[in-house]
């Protein structure tokens, strides 16, 4: 007889595999950081020139099968959306404005000689993705699910001309903070090298070749210890677009709000509705041609007292400082500051802390 043999057998369990994955779910959603985690599902919808939108699926996450002749690959023909999902107090999950993204994702269609997708199969992607990983949507405060609406010439062919096949994506990832310093004020390059886009071009389309262009301005940015890059005008080099993934807004002393009128940057819907709810407090709101003189002068003067960078992602951060080449100025950012004001009153209305009475946000 075996002594050392214990009379029983003590069996530790092995998570299930849906054990695991909340295990994983969880410690994700504890810490998502930005883009880096993406949920269970994707929608992915066809299109082709003969039969129009056909084959809508909601799958599993998982890679994407390209011909090497994919036109894609070659002649960038792409296109993508973003925008975010927000976990209110009861539960519920709401999408904010997404009409507009449908309707912005159209103009970039357009431009881009992609296929039209009719705002409804838009809203509906978002929900039937949404339904699949609802628990995906974290409730910490400043959380969200990003969601990423993409587009793509997927036809295998090498001339050049739109492509007869196409497919429509939904991916969605978990995000915590966009900058990693919390709300401090972020510093800006300003980028006189190069540009981000030029008359007649893809600019106001969000559009791949954009951001890639944008690459190496960022990187200049980031040697010159700045957090993101603002792009002039590419014919005089005079006036304000708009950082890489960002739109820009000054404020004077006398509580005006100047935002660049361009028809070569992204119309943000976070800029839109911020000028909006300025707008309802009553301040004045002028979308017109802005100078970098105008800023470095009225930054001198005392005139332009704030500045800040709005989108989506990142919702609104505070601009401290602007650095040139040969120049630097500087913004005090405090607790009083207009700017966090607004982007106060904009997230009490994502997170369904206050009445939403612009009817802006739409239940998913
Ligand atoms: N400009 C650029 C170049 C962007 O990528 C974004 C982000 N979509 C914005 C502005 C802000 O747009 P929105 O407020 O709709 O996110």
């Amino acid at each position: 007889k075996n002594l050392l043999a214990p009379s029983t057998l003590e069996f530790t369990r092995h998570p299930n595999t849906a054990a695991l994955a909340e295990m994983e779910r969880a410690e994700i959603l504890a810490d998502p950081g930005f883009g880096k985690h993406f949920t269970d599902h994707m929608v992915d919808i066809c299109w082709s020139a003969r039969g129009g939108w056909h084959r809508p699926r909601v799958q599993p996450y998982g890679p994407i099968q390209l011909d090497p002749a994919a036109a894609v690959l070659h002649y960038a023909q792409e296109i993508f959306e973003g925008l975010k999902a927000y976990r209110h107090q009861d539960g519920s999950i709401w999408s904010f404005r997404p009409e507009a993204n449908a309707a912005r994702m159209q103009r970039s269609a357009r431009r881009l000689a992609l296929p039209e997708l009719p705002t409804e199969y838009f809203l509906q992607s978002l929900r039937e993705l949404i339904q699949a990983d609802a628990s995906w949507v974290p409730s910490a405060p400043d959380t969200s699910l990003y969601l990423r609406p993409f587009m793509f010439a997927k036809e295998a062919f090498l001339g050049v001309r739109a492509a007869e096949k196409v497919n429509y994506y939904v991916i969605a990832s978990p995000a915590g903070a966009y900058f990693t310093g919390g709300l401090a004020p972020v510093s800006i390059w300003l980028s006189t090298d190069y540009a981000r886009a030029g008359k007649g071009g893809t600019g106001a389309a969000k559009t791949g070749g954009n951001y890639a262009s944008s690459l190496v301005a960022q990187a200049e940015a980031y040697d010159h210890g700045c957090d993101q890059v603002l792009f002039l005008d590419s014919e005089e080099g005079r006036y304000l677009e708009e950082l890489g993934g960002m739109n820009i807004v000054l404020v004077k002393k006398d509580g005006t709000l100047v935002t660049p009128a361009s028809d070569s940057i992204l119309e943000g819907i976070t800029r839109d509705s911020i000028l909006q709810l300025a707008e309802d407090r009553g301040h004045r709101v002028e979308r017109r041609k802005v100078t970098i003189d105008e800023w470095r002068e009225g930054a001198a003067s005392g005139d332009i007292v704030e500045a800040f960078a709005c989108g989506t992602a990142a919702v609104l951060a505070p601009i401290g400082s602007l650095k040139g080449a040969d120049f630097e100025i500087t913004h005090l950012d405090g607790d009083e500051s207009l700017a966090r004001s607004l982007r106060q009153e904009l997230t009490d209305i994502q997170y369904g802390r206050v009445e939403d009475t612009h009817g802006w946000m739409m239940r998913l």
